[in-house]
């Protein structure tokens, strides 16, 4: 067993590390009644006199105290920070508190002075209890490896600064420490009070029902009233206590009050219970109490290993990923910067050719929404586009006698039809004008879709981020004006020759000739009425309006077949014309700003942040993050270092 000290020494250590509230150590806690000894049988395993003892409440704050065994050779040696202490006067035992540092108190006398001093300075003078405990460490060759924790014994009544509730505030404060299922329990309990009744084992069952990590100390055996003894309670016949009931004798407050050695009082202690209890001697006693808490302790962090692992290795992996996240430290910065930039421009692209890694389920995104802005929007938007919208039979009437001029003429004039068509074919520019901005827009989008998700990276360096969005921005606003520039020429090309030979304009002039005559004979009334109540009920045109159709006259037939064919005819062309508009402005706008943008962004990228001068500036990390990182691979060796010494300590088949 004693191999194994250096290891769980080595793994109190760690666990320090990792931080108490992430691992549970097994520690020992003393609980019971005020001035049943707690306190005492603490100092009988520590062996040296260093806790305040006493009648009365003494024990105010918890005391962690941690039992170190250090070789007595190279006592000093063990711990480091005592070599910043001064060493001309060596001694192989020694105690430091977490609140005084590095302080190192060779005088266990101080030690003492010192409890009382920090219990007075958070708890007052007066009989005041706190929660916050004490951190003591003691090294010395002649101790186990423990953890203990002296604790403020249970009390009913009141004192001095104490709260109406101390009964409820001490018990919780017990409870909060035994109740870690990693603690072992030492209920003490006075060999003159009445066993049946124990406070201590009381409060022991709340936290362990099954008894499986109490063990009962009987303290005073030497008080006990002339013709009794302590046997029935030693043997279990009492109150059996599965880990068992050991006695001892500490040393009486006369004792204390005439310093008697801790070493005398064990070997008093030896020869009291060999006169009284010889056939238990062997079986009690404070240096059976500490072996036995050390054999306790080592099964507990046995039968805690596998579970202890298990966390260690979760936390392991989750700082593994957090510190991943993070990313390397930057040595190379202009392969970092290119990597980055690459990154991006491929994530970005990815984005727009739908080959991207993290796809969105949300909503549309990237090439899927420039596609649904082609045949969704775009598309419908001209589908809407009436080929007649904003011509009203009178403004075809009003331009074909502007184009007959002042002869009347047989046949319909054909200018008064390139005019109008090319007037309903501007209509189709705002739309498509539209439709670019609309691909802009996204385009955009996907700057920030590729920052969120994809390249992680970035926002460890945010002045580089800021850059590369700054560069594509601008990159976009660049190739806008000439994406619309193309689309403008687009219709401005449809309006520069209204190309009447196009074969499905031809088919259709065919397809109108012959049923002219037909359809202009059926409508004819009903067409000349709907235009003069028009004419003479719309506020468009008053009764006596300026225009050349004279007021409340019934089309002749001749105007009313004009209109139709005039009508008839645009709506043809313009058909012609909106396909192919909607054929060619998705293509304008692939050609001039998705597909430009998505070749030229890398090059555009790297030619204007891949500059030596610029590097450092970019690299800047952001403030917290180079402390993170340190933080967390810190922890990670730590984990690591604690996952190792569990496998040791497994590997040690000395239990
Ligand atoms: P705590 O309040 O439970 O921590 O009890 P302390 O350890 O402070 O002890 C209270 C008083 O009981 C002190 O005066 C001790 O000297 C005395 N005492 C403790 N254990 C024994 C014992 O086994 N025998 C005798 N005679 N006195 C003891
Ligand atoms: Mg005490």
């Amino acid at each position: 067993m004693e191999a194994l000290i250096p290891v769980i020494n080595k793994l109190q250590d760690v666990f320090n590390t990792v931080g108490a509230d992430i691992i549970h150590l097994p520690q020992i806690a003393v609980v019971g009644t005020q001035s049943s000894g707690k306190s005492s049988v603490l100092e009988s395993l520590v062996g040296r006199d260093l806790l305040p003892r006493g009648t009365g409440i003494v024990t105010r704050r918890p005391l962690i105290l941690q039992l170190v065994n250090v070789d007595p050779g190279d006592a000093r040696k063990n711990d480091d920070s005592g070599k910043h202490q001064n060493l001309s006067n060596l001694s192989d035992e020694w105690g430091k508190f977490l609140h005084t540092k590095n302080q190192i108190f060779t005088d266990f006398e101080e030690i003492r002075q010192e409890i009382e001093n920090e219990t007075a300075r958070i708890s007052g003078n007066n009989k005041g209890i706190s929660d916050d405990p004490i951190h003591l460490k003691i090294f010395s060759p002649h101790v186990v490896n423990l953890t203990l924790v002296d604790l403020p014994g249970i009390t009913k009544v009141p004192v001095g600064d104490q709260p109406n509730d101390i009964e409820v505030q001490i018990k919780d404060l017990i409870l909060k420490h035994i109740s870690n299922p990693n603690c072992i329990i030492l209920a003490v309990t006075a060999a003159n009070t009445d066993m049946a009744t124990s406070e201590a084992l009381k409060v022991a069952r709340e936290v362990d029902p099954d008894g499986r990590r109490t063990l009962a100390v009987v303290t005073k055996l030497d008080l006990m009233d002339a013709g009794t003894d302590a046997m029935d309670v030693l043997m279990g016949r009492v109150i059996p206590v599965k880990l068992g009931l050991i006695g001892v004798v500490n040393r009486s407050q006369l004792d204390i009050n005439n310093k008697k050695s801790v070493a005398d009082a064990i070997r008093d202690e030896h020869a009291f219970l060999q006169k009284k209890y010889p056939s238990l001697a062997n079986r009690n006693g404070t240096k059976y109490l500490a072996r036995t808490l050390n054999r306790l302790l080592m099964h507990h962090i046995r039968d805690c290993l596998p579970e202890l692992k298990t966390r260690i290795n979760v936390l392991a992996a989750q700082y593994q990923s957090l510190l991943s996240s993070y990313g390397e430290p930057v040595e190379d910065q202009s392969a970092t910067l290119l990597q980055l930039i690459t990154k991006f421009a491929t994530e970005y692209c990815n984005t727009i050719e739908g080959t991207a890694k993290y796809i969105e389920t949300a909503e549309l995104c990237g090439g899927a929404r420039i596609c649904y802005i082609f045949h969704e929007t775009f598309g419908r938007t001209l589908e809407s586009v009436d080929p007649l919208g904003g011509l009203s039979t009178i403004d075809i009437l009003t331009a074909i006698r502007n184009a007959t001029g002042p002869r009347p003429s047989l046949f319909v004039p054909e200018i008064s039809f390139e005019l109008l068509v090319k007037k309903q074919v501007k209509r189709l520019e705002e739309p498509s004008l539209r439709c670019v901005e609309l691909v802009h827009e996204e385009m955009q989008r996907i700057i920030q879709h590729c920052s969120n998700y994809s390249t992680q990276e970035l926002q460890r360096f945010p002045k580089l981020h800021e850059a590369i969005v700054e560069v594509v921005t601008c990159l976009l606003r660049k190739r806008l004006p000439i994406t619309n520039e193309m689309v403008h020429n687009l219709v401005a090309i449809e309006l520069a020759y209204i190309n009447t030979k196009h074969p499905d304009f031809a088919d259709a002039c065919g397809v109108m000739n012959n049923n002219i005559e037909v359809c202009t004979r059926n409508k004819i009334l009903s067409h000349t009425y709907i235009f003069l109540i028009t004419v003479l009920f719309s506020e468009k045109h008053p009764p006596f309006p300026l225009k050349p159709v004279p007021v409340a006259r019934k089309l002749s037939s001749r105007e009313q077949r004009d209109c139709e064919v005039i009508e008839r005819l645009i709506k043809s062309y313009f058909l012609i014309v909106r396909k192919n508009i909607q054929d060619s402005v998705p293509k304008a706008v692939m050609h001039f700003l998705v597909n430009h943008v998505k070749d030229s962004l890398q090059s555009e990228l790297v030619g204007q942040l891949y500059k030596s001068g610029l590097l450092n500036d970019l690299l800047t990390e952001s403030e917290d993050m180079a402390q993170r990182r340190k933080e967390a691979a810190d922890m990670l060796q730590a984990l690591q270092k604690a996952s190792q010494v569990i496998a040791e300590i497994r590997e040690t088949h000395m239990w």
